[in-house]
């Protein structure tokens, strides 16, 4: 059963990275460090932050801490 309220599209994970903005290139790891989950990961071949797995409890950190604003987290309609 796919357990995502309607304004969630299923196929989106809730964390983005803007990879423009990313600087894992440069040795940050901040978002992964940070992730109580654990489901964020740095993709060496792009250089950039990713959500490896499509779970998330919405503490916000990674977004919070990142020190180019490059995560998004979108929080399901039923959440807020
Ligand atoms: S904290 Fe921001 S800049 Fe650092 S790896 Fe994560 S997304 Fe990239
Ligand atoms: S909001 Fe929390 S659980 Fe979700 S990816 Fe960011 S740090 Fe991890």
């Amino acid at each position: 059963m796919q357990y995502a309220p309607i304004a969630f599209t299923p196929h989106a994970v809730p964390v983005s990275v803007d990879a423009d903005k990313c600087i894992a290139h440069k040795g940050c790891t901040v978002c992964v460090d940070v992730c109580p989950l654990d489901v964020l990961a740095i993709d060496l071949s792009k250089g950039t932050a990713y959500m490896k797995f499509d779970e998330c409890w919405y503490c916000m950190p990674c977004e919070k801490d990142c020190p180019t604003g490059a995560v998004t987290v979108e929080i399901p309609y039923l959440l807020r």
